[in-house]
């Protein structure tokens, strides 16, 4: 029989993995192929969560799951927790961390898709695709003036994965690009041909597209607000498929109309959204939404269930479980 070292009265059958979210089959199946018991409840409530947690070792959640201090809590016997996604927003990491539960993610596993939706959104936004494809559905044979990109500048916020995708792109569409970031991003912006701006007021004064690919922790605040909106040049694009928290959104409805911006996201504060000044910046006419599909394709999706089911078979093989 198998022990896990370290904890001599639990055999690798003992070992239970829960999995709370609908999940890619590759997940479930390498899992079982591995020798764990898996039970797969991808609708299971709240409530019922807790009741049940304190049975596993292994929590495997994508977004819907909270893993907040409480569910940690009650999950007494909890050795992992897998989240099918690149980010960790659901998951209270500090709790888990102080009671040595190890966190396995697939950071990466979404870039092209999410910088592909991005490129999506800019084209859509500049070429005013939404209105026309809908006035040709609606019979109205009626042409609408966009914007060219090339010779355009657009400002990249946060180049990391996917903002130094969307400067590639953006580079060959023979737009300038310029970026900004808080760690140190001289050398990859020289190959790439990308101007580093010094500050976010320098990036926002020149960019005629600002698009945001910053990661947010758990307090951030918003990097475009009632003071940097003042920055932004006059019926600039915004693009955002990063975190709706990087804009405060009150400032955003005020500035839309005082600037004639047009605002392009994935995400917004509330999905789908509760507040009144949200579901007026959702209707107005330079605004398009799309339903936090930034991750959502086949590749990306069977990506992400390939990257955290290797990673949690290393954790599982770390502490032992697996050999
Ligand atoms: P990454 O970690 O590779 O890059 C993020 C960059 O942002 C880093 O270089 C970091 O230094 C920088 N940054 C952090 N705070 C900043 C700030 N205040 N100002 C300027 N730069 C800052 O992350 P990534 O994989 O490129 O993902 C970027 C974002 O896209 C994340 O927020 C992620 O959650 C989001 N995302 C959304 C979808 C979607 O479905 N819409 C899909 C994938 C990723």
């Amino acid at each position: 029989m198998e022990t896990i070292q370290g904890i001599n009265s639990i055999n690798k059958l003992d070992f239970k993995v829960l999995i709370t979210d609908p999940v890619d089959q590759y997940i479930i199946k390498t899992l079982q192929s591995n020798g764990l018991i898996v039970d797969y409840k991808p609708e299971i409530s709240r409530e019922e969560l807790l009741k049940i947690i304190d049975q596993y070792q292994v929590l495997v959640v994508r977004s819907r799951t909270k893993v907040d201090k409480e569910i940690i809590r009650y999950g007494t016997n909890l050795k992992i927790i897998a989240r099918a996604g690149i980010g960790l927003d659901n998951i209270d990491t500090e709790e888990a961390s102080k009671r040595n539960i190890k966190i396995v993610y697939a950071p990466g596993a979404s870039t092209d898709s999410a910088a592909e939706l991005t490129i999506g959104l800019l084209l859509t936004a500049a070429r005013k695709l939404y209105d026309s494809m809908n006035m040709a559905k609606g019979g109205i044979f009626k042409k609408i003036e966009g914007i060219e990109l090339a010779g355009k500048t657009i400002g990249v916020i946060g180049f990391g994965r996917i903002g130094t995708k969307v400067a590639k792109v953006c580079k060959a569409l023979d737009m300038n690009v310029i970026a900004y970031d808080v760690i140190d991003i001289k050398e990859k912006a020289n190959m790439l041909g990308v101007k580093v701006a010094e500050s976010l007021e320098e990036l926002l004064k020149n960019s005629d597209v600002i698009t945001f690919h910053v990661t947010v922790g758990k307090d951030a605040k918003p990097i475009l607000n009632k003071d940097t909106f003042n920055y932004v040049k006059d019926n600039a694009i915004i693009i955002n498929t990063s975190r709706a928290v990087v804009i405060d959104g009150k400032a955003l409805l005020e500035y839309i109309d005082k600037k004639q911006l047009t605002y392009a996201t994935d995400v917004l504060w509330n999905e789908p959204p509760k507040e009144d000044w949200e579901i007026k910046l959702l209707r107005h006419e330079r605004v398009i939404v799309t339903t936090h599909i930034g991750a959502q394709t086949k590749e990306a999706q069977h990506r992400v269930a390939v990257v955290t089911t290797d990673n949690l078979i290393t954790a599982l093989k770390e502490i032992g479980v697996l050999k």
